[in-house]
């Protein structure tokens, strides 16, 4: 049985229209949600919180627990224990759930689901109330809000891809939610599109002060769509920050390699600076003894000669990827300019990159 197929005992349904001149509220806060399935934890004691107006996206491997996360904060999951809150209202507390129709949240799906039988009015229409006056009004307004003006007479089967991305937004925000949750919503889109529609997304739900939590395992979208982003990992959230912030000080070397490459070498450190395979690294806070230090490829040059070796080289346009071996150590360097050493040759990497932060040594 679904929380769908139960009526609500705590909070209030949503009816105050949600506008882009809300006033300051909560968001989206998860506490302690833990959600079992036989003898595995699903979900391990998840925190993490979207501020009303911003976006959040959960990263993380396939099987981590992002999508059940999603459900339990869409009401379509009883957790274990622990709560959700929606701009103070309590939807969600243990087993004791508002049914999702009641939440006041907004969702779309991976496949976007669009009724092909339906034009794109009666697509955006299709979640609101059937005796509303306004109901004519309120399709328009959504069109209007996604770019989509004078298509609801359209099927869908005529829409590009891009199109129908935003109807299946439309639709989702015509009842005015007070949230979004979005699903791996670009995973159907061809690579070239993918990339122009999740732009016009965030710069979309931006405009809207739509609070908005997705999910996805793709890193780089992670960082376009979110004002921040929460890593997962076995039911877990190691660490939520704003992208940079993440990519600079991730939590621990998973996280560290998770979002994006890293070279996590073993040093020593003196202070506020460690000696490594690569020369001295600064570091951001003073620590001493033997440590993991991260360092970026994008971090590190290449001088002709030396005691490196170039193993690999590719070469992707925009950037150079170098794969060097010092002693027994792999290292991957990162250079915008186009190849200038070959698999074979000697060179020196030197950092050039801030002050980085070390973990305790492996
Ligand atoms: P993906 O990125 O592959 O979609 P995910 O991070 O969204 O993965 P979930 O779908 O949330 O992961 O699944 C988390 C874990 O819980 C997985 O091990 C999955 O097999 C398990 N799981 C999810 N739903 C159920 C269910 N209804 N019954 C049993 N196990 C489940």
């Amino acid at each position: 049985m679904t929380a769908a197929d139960h009526s609500s005992t705590i909070g209030a349904p949503s009816t105050a229209p949600a506008d882009a001149g809300r006033p300051p509220g909560q968001g989206i806060v998860v506490d302690g949600i833990r959600k079992s399935f036989g003898d595995h934890d699903a979900l391990a004691g998840v925190d993490l919180h979207v501020d009303r107006g911003t976006s959040l996206t959960l990263l993380g491997p396939s099987g981590c627990g992002k999508t059940t996360l999603l459900r339990v904060v869409a009401g379509l999951e009883r957790p274990d224990r622990g709560t959700v809150t929606l701009d103070d209202r309590t939807l969600t507390r243990g087993a004791d759930v508002v049914a999702p129709e009641h939440r006041g949240i907004g969702m779309v799906f991976q496949d976007w689901a669009l009724f092909p039988h339906l034009d794109v009015a009666h697509n955006v229409g299709y979640g609101l109330d059937r005796g509303d006056d306004d109901r004519v009004r309120q399709i328009e307004n959504a069109l209007d809000m996604v770019g989509l003006t004078g298509f609801g007479d359209r099927m869908p089967a005529t829409l590009s891809g891009g199109e129908q991305q935003r109807v299946a937004i439309a639709r989702a925000i015509a009842p005015r939610p007070d949230a979004l949750l979005m699903d791996e919503p670009f995973s159907n889109l061809d690579a070239s599109l993918r990339s122009s529609v999740r732009s016009e997304t965030r710069t979309l739900l931006r405009d809207l002060a739509m609070t908005t939590l997705f999910v996805t395992h793709d890193q780089g979208e992670a960082f376009v769509l979110g004002d921040e982003v929460a890593v997962m990992r076995g039911g877990r959230i190691l660490q939520q920050a704003a992208p940079d912030a993440l990519y600079e000080h991730p939590v621990d070397p998973w996280t560290a390699a998770f979002i994006g490459d890293a070279n996590l070498l073993s040093g020593r450190a003196e202070g506020r600076r460690a000696h490594t395979a690569v020369g001295a690294v600064p570091l951001l806070d003073a620590s001493h003894g033997e440590r993991t230090v991260l360092v970026r490829p994008e971090s590190l040059e290449l001088a002709p000669g030396g005691s490196a070796t170039v193993t690999r080289v590719e070469y992707y346009g925009h950037d150079c990827t170098y794969h060097l071996r010092i002693g027994g150590t792999e290292i991957v360097v990162r250079s915008l300019s186009a190849p200038e050493h070959r698999p074979g040759d000697l060179v020196t990497p030197a950092y050039v990159g801030g002050p980085t932060v070390t973990y305790d040594a492996t």
